[in-house]
């Protein structure tokens, strides 16, 4: 970005797992898995994407059968080139492909021995795999339990100490396997919502795994970079000795426990580094010893060494004002990070990796709350006052413009 990722923009992100056209699907579905035969039946669930003609045959020109409105979900019997099969309002016809969209299938699988499973009700924990089998306790709605063993129906699992048999289909596969990958859905506010329990990366080059043991998601997360423990998604995924479960900069994934501190040990002060000498490294490698902590951010947030005093001077004017420090959701970003979020994101959010001023620790993002958005009393100060201070609002970035963010101040000093 030209500044961050922000989860409100994240949701209007193009995402990479937006269902496929019906005609894709309907496509792998010409070949059937079992027999190889062509034109095995292609029932698929979709769903009208706009109000759309239901009409007789599948050309524009045959004849309007009803109007199917938006949303109405319907099946798809057969396809042709563009057009498909479904039955509307007791008519048969046929409707533009390219308005339906495919609804997901119930993926749910069948529970396995090893896996996570979530509890959907209150069940019967039982002796054994048989619904007549005496009943040991009963187990809570939403518990989520270590399947041991599996029998016809049935998962032996352990509920506060008794071991017992459950029908497994009132459990909801959660994880595979311990420190298994999670995605978090787009729903997330913020990095530490909700979160309080902080460390500090105390590796230069930390890295964030997408799972634990897999391959690394993002590497070279700063030292002295703040990430925030997520216990419930450690109990989601799987929990793994050695490993927790953070969101360290609008990301997420395992860290070993071993490349994380309590405390930060960042320096405070400024040090010698002109920002000539800081714009002269590559963007997201800073060198270590050009960052620095903002002293009075509670993440004790990494920038830019020389962009710290007047940093300083602006949040005692701000504070001054408000009676409180400015909030600082982002400086640096590293450039693993940045790409990162480039394959996540896509041009219309993230920033161009190796561009945004993130990388230089010349930019900061705050929060996006409605004080410091365009309307918010926050960001009308900062607009009027910031540049006092050689931070600035580009215009490219003002209310209206198609890269519009009111959070992103970018540091014009020396
Ligand atoms: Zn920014």
């Amino acid at each position: 970005m030209l500044a961050t990722l922000s989860p409100a923009q994240a949701q209007q992100a193009p995402s990479a797992s937006v269902q496929g056209s019906v005609a894709q699907a309907a496509a792998a579905h010409l070949v059937s898995q079992h027999t190889g035969k062509i034109g095995a039946a292609a029932v698929k669930s979709v769903q009208a994407t706009a109000n759309l003609n239901l009409r007789s045959n599948p050309s524009t020109s045959g004849k309007k059968l009803a109007l199917i409105p938006k949303g109405t979900k319907l099946t798809v019997g057969s396809t042709k080139p563009g057009w498909s099969q479904v039955r509307y309002a007791g008519k048969t016809g046929w409707a533009s492909s390219a308005y339906l969209r495919a609804v997901p299938k119930n993926t749910s699988k069948a529970i396995k021995r090893g896996d996570l499973g979530k509890s959907t009700v209150a069940l019967k924990l039982r002796r054994q795999a048989s619904t007549t089998s005496k009943a040991l306790a009963t187990v809570p709605n939403a518990g989520i339990y270590t399947v041991n063993k599996v029998s016809a129906g049935f998962s032996q699992i352990t509920s506060r100490g008794k071991t017992g048999w459950v029908q497994s289909k009132y459990l909801k596969v959660v994880a595979k396997k311990p420190g298994r990958e999670i995605y978090i859905d787009k729903k997330y506010t913020s990095n530490r919502a909700g979160l309080t329990d902080r460390y500090w990366t105390k590796v230069s080059g930390s890295d964030l795994h997408e799972s634990v043991k897999g391959k690394i998601r993002i590497g070279d997360i700063p030292r002295n970079s703040v990430v925030y423990r997520d216990k419930k998604m450690e109990k989601t995924a799987g929990s793994v000795k050695g490993w927790i479960f953070v969101r360290t900069q609008g990301m997420s994934g395992w860290m070993k426990t071993s490349q994380l501190a309590r405390k930060s040990t960042a320096t405070t002060k400024p040090g010698k580094y002109s920002v000539k000498t800081v714009l002269g490294q590559k963007n997201g490698k800073i060198p270590e010893r050009m960052l620095v902590a903002i002293g009075w951010d509670k993440e004790k947030t990494l920038i830019a060494a020389p962009a710290l005093k007047d940093l300083n001077r602006l949040n005692t004017a701000f504070k001054k004002k408000f009676g409180h420090n400015l909030d600082i959701d982002l400086a640096y970003r590293t450039r693993a990070t940045q790409d990162a979020y480039w394959v996540e994101l896509g041009p219309y959010v993230a920033a161009r990796p190796g561009t945004s001023n993130h990388g230089w620790g010349t930019a900061i993002d705050v929060p996006e709350t409605y004080n410091y958005s365009f309307r918010g009393k926050y960001h009308k100060w900062l607009k009027a006052n910031s540049k006092k201070f050689n931070w600035v609002h580009r215009k490219i970035l003002e209310e209206g413009s198609p890269y519009a963010e009111a959070w992103h101040f970018d540091y014009v000093g020396k």
